[in-house]
């Protein structure tokens, strides 16, 4: 390291210049590495592909369809609802059909992403 008033060369750690006496700046190196951004792996894991499985979305749907289950699965919570409060004033028949149909959208394909658009693993 030097200092840097008058670009004297200094001993490693000294905190004054043995020539002029100007407090040097200790430890800047040190600063310097821990201000270095740390990269992170996981800040995007897999962003293609959903974490929620078509499999059990569409069974999911099949079989608790009329209560929007396989919606709030997938993260479409206002259709979810939707399926909920219709299935609890209908006893689940008109929403049975909804969800069963969807259920088989979702394993034949037809629906393939979740609420966040990412495609469902298989
Ligand atoms: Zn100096």
């Amino acid at each position: 390291m030097y200092c840097p008033n008058c670009g004297a060369e200094l001993q490693n750690g000294a905190s004054f210049c043995t020539y002029c006496g100007t407090k040097v700046a200790e430890s800047s190196a040190e600063k310097e590495k821990q201000s270095q951004p740390v990269w992170q792996d996981n800040a995007h894991p897999d962003s293609e592909l959903s974490d929620k499985s078509k499999l059990a979305a569409g069974l999911l749907g099949i079989f608790l369809g009329g209560l929007g289950v396989h919606n709030f699965y997938l993260g479409y919570t206002g259709k979810a609802v939707a399926q909920l409060v219709l299935g609890i004033c209908c006893l689940g028949t008109v929403s049975g059909i909804w969800g069963l149909i969807e259920g088989i959208m979702i394993l034949t394909g037809s629906i393939d992403c979740d609420a966040k658009g990412k495609k469902l693993r298989e």
